[in-house]
């Protein structure tokens, strides 16, 4: 199921990109393999994934030890500070900053480690009360600060659009991402690159590469639907 799933997803990437004239190289699937087992994970490894996601400190450390050392896995949720230490030394990328705070944290453990960690910005741009993530107009001031961390570096803006039937209705958000990106970008701030945009999921990640994702986080589509009472 989940090989015969990695095609469709990876087909329907494919097409979106041919429909907006981008390369399919631009795009990385990320699997959300949160929940589900190592062995899920192995037959995604199989079928040539390498970049995994999770969104639960305890949960990468739990799967980093049993799985191959090639993996690049993202922590895309939520991160609490005192949490920090857990993953630095096993993630490839942070998708979820949203505080200077976090930030610091992030440098303060980088150097224990003598480790860079690069990361993305959450922007809440659909404005959600129930979402973390900068608001669109604080984002630029905010990156400015965390730019000053030497070993944090910012790599581009990540946004979980609202859950919605109708993909179409989160375009809107996508784009804003990409406006907002383009317009740092174009700010040459020191230790801040643009080139990584983190935005679509199983519902609506064809409307976000169209729109310009480089990261897409797709879980359900892959693996099925997730069980989180076990
Ligand atoms: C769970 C999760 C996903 C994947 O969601 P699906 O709808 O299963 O594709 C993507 N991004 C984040 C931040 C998530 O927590």
């Amino acid at each position: 199921m989940i090989s015969e799933n990695l095609s469709e997803v990876k087909n329907n990437i494919k097409k979106a990109c041919e429909k907006v004239g981008r390369d399919v190289k631009e795009v990385t699937l990320i699997a959300v393999s949160k929940t589900k087992p190592a062995s899920d994970i192995e037959v995604a490894y199989e079928n040539d994934i390498r970049n995994f996601g999770e969104n639960k400190v305890q949960e990468i450390g739990d799967k980093y030890p049993v799985l191959p050392k090639d993996i690049k896995w993202h922590l895309i949720g939520h991160l609490q500070t005192n949490k920090v230490k857990y993953i630095i030394d096993k993630v490839h990328l942070i998708h979820s900053v949203d505080s200077v705070h976090l930030a610091e944290q992030i440098e303060k453990e980088a150097v224990k480690r003598n480790v860079d960690m690069d990361i993305l910005i959450q922007v809440n741009v659909a404005e959600e009360d129930t979402k973390f993530g900068l608001k669109t107009e604080e984002t630029i001031n905010i990156i400015k600060e965390i730019s000053k961390f030497p070993h944090v570096h910012i790599k581009g803006l990540m946004t979980i659009a609202p859950f919605t039937d109708v993909a179409e209705e989160n375009r809107i958000y996508f784009r804003n991402l990409k406006v907002l990106s383009d317009e740092i970008s174009e700010l040459n701030i020191p230790n801040v690159e643009m080139k990584e945009l983190s935005m679509g999921m199983t519902g609506d990640y064809e409307v976000a590469v169209e729109e310009g994702a480089t990261l897409v986080r797709v879980g359900t589509a892959i693996f099925g639907n997730r069980n989180y009472n076990k």
